[in-house]
């Protein structure tokens, strides 16, 4: 039997982003070149172990900072050779030591090239942009996201003080090309690319994306250096996204933010690129994230799907733990495998959270009050039964089941309010007709029916039937009736109140 050492499992990941890295549309990121790791750890055997094995993930105390890998290869293969002023500097020649080797570039041939060097303590990025506010302060933005990460994933920072990376912020190629700065193998990318300690960004039309795109190639880079690989595709990319999704308001950066608006984030766009794939009927189940390939990252829906995997995950009050914890896993060549079992008996109910959660997806998507419970349900009493609905919620268990083929009449009462600006709107189960959300009036109640038997093609949010104050319903599965108003869920915390929903069988005896 076989059995891979911790060197080698990394590689299988790491092998397969060498393949699928080279025309990313949002990034691409190398992590395969690493001198430091014999060549022979990338063959799976049993036999062979890496020359220094990783660690369990919970002692990775100590990053060991790795050597810049183009300096590396520059100084084994003489690739600045002819190119004096390109100068190679190793002050500590010793490998997995903190870094302080860095590359260094003749300042009379950057400024030649029409490139400035632009200082920060974790980061140096060299340009040939113009003098910007929203440029210059990159290096800043760098350097406050370094303690974030390091918050994030349990590191001090007060220990790695001398991790430090160099990036390139390029307007025009050629330059870059001529003095050898370019990814080692000239290797193309559409936006931005990482290769461990190093990473590229095109210029952005905007400067909230150009910051986006640093943050996310600085979280791969961050993650590859400090916990040794970046995960398979969904995790990588996720991650980058989740914490390359930020905030930056007067000299302060928050990673990790939520939107709350497209005009707080000019071209990112992750909601509307999700919620018009599924509009498009391209629903992607949870499955179908995790199994992304290494190739899939070429085109941006991904990243949107990715984004909104490791947001709901990262946020959902049932999931936030085990999803922090994931990082340890991740040198782990089954890291998927390790997912599940994290979630363990929640994997049902995550399936269903997820198509909730991209059915109604928005910016400033309000997690918590858009939770669902699969809660057990029971048949419908011969009786019928009444259940009650939150205003300031998303959807919601009745509790009740419906069988295929019966006939129910529902009806909503109630008087709830939907807004509370300028002043409060108050709503009945029939909505409000002065305002329109998704194409129904705000307020309206709605039902869903959550099958027994879910099918991955099919999301059962996406396309709820309107109650109002009345009507019937004959399902076509015997599934959990979900019951909400029509409302973003981005705007659930202006509401409040109640309704009522009676539910009773419509003339056959249902139930
Ligand atoms: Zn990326």
């Amino acid at each position: 039997m076989l059995r891979l050492s911790a060197g080698n499992r990394k590689f299988l990941w790491l092998g397969a982003i060498l393949l699928g890295s080279c025309f990313l549309d949002g990034c691409g990121s190398s992590r395969e070149v690493q001198e430091d790791v014999p060549k022979h750890d990338k063959i799976t055997s049993s036999a062979k172990t890496t020359k220094e094995p990783a660690k369990p993930s919970g002692e990775r105390t100590k990053v060991h900072y790795q050597k810049d890998p183009v300096q590396n290869t520059a100084k084994k293969k003489n690739i600045f050779a002819g190119e004096p002023h390109i100068e190679v500097v190793a002050k500590k020649p010793l490998v997995r030591k903190p870094s302080t080797e860095f590359v260094k570039i003749d300042p009379v041939a950057l400024q030649k090239a029409g490139i400035r060097r632009i200082a920060g303590k974790h980061l140096t990025l060299f340009t040939d942009l113009p003098q910007s506010p929203a440029v210059d302060e990159l290096p800043a933005v760098f350097d406050q996201a370094f303690g974030q990460w390091c918050e994030y994933f349990g590191i001090n920072p007060a220990e790695h003080d001398a991790w430090h990376i160099n990036g390139f912020l390029i307007k025009n190629k050629e330059p870059f090309e001529r003095l050898r700065l370019m990814p080692l193998g000239n290797l193309p990318f559409k936006h931005g690319y990482s290769q461990s300690n190093r990473l590229w960004l095109y210029d952005q039309k905007s400067d909230y994306y150009r910051r986006h795109l640093l943050l996310h190639e600085g979280t791969h880079c961050f993650m590859d250096t400090f916990l040794g690989g970046c995960g398979p595709p969904w995790y990588m990319e996720g991650m980058a996204e989740l914490l390359g999704t930020h905030s930056w308001k007067d000299g302060k950066l928050e990673l990790n933010y939520f939107p709350a608006a497209k005009e707080e984030a000019p071209l990112w766009n992750r909601p509307k690129i999700v919620s018009n794939a599924v509009a498009a009927g391209r629903l992607r189940c949870f499955e179908q994230v995790l199994g992304y390939g290494p190739t899939d990252h070429q085109v941006n829906e991904p990243y949107g799907w990715c984004w909104t995997a490791a947001v709901l995950l990262d946020r959902h009050p049932r999931y936030h733990e085990r999803f922090r914890a994931l990082f340890k896993k991740i040198t782990d060549a089954d890291f998927n495998q390790r997912f599940k079992q994290l979630i363990g008996d929640d994997w049902e109910d995550l399936q269903a959270q997820w198509l909730a959660f991209v059915a109604d997806l928005e910016f400033g998507h309000d997690v918590g009050r858009t939770d669902i419970q699969l809660s057990p349900s029971e048949p419908l009493p011969p009786e019928g039964k009444t259940v009650r609905i939150q205003a300031d919620r998303g959807w919601q268990n009745s509790g009740i089941q419906l069988k295929a083929g019966r006939k129910y009449r529902l009806r909503g009462k109630g008087r709830y309010q939907v807004a509370d600006k300028p002043k409060i709107w108050w709503c009945e189960p029939g909505g409000v007709t002065i305002r329109y959300y998704r194409g129904r009036p705000l307020g309206i109640l709605l039902g869903a029916l959550y099958p027994n038997q879910p099918d991955k093609n099919t999301n059962p949010f996406e396309k709820p039937f309107a109650i109002g104050l009345e009507t019937t319903f004959t399902p076509r599965v015997d599934g959990m009736l979900f019951l909400k108003i029509n409302d973003s869920s981005a705007e659930l915390h202006d509401n409040a109140g109640q309704l009522h929903v009676r539910i009773e069988p419509a003339g056959n005896g249902g139930g």
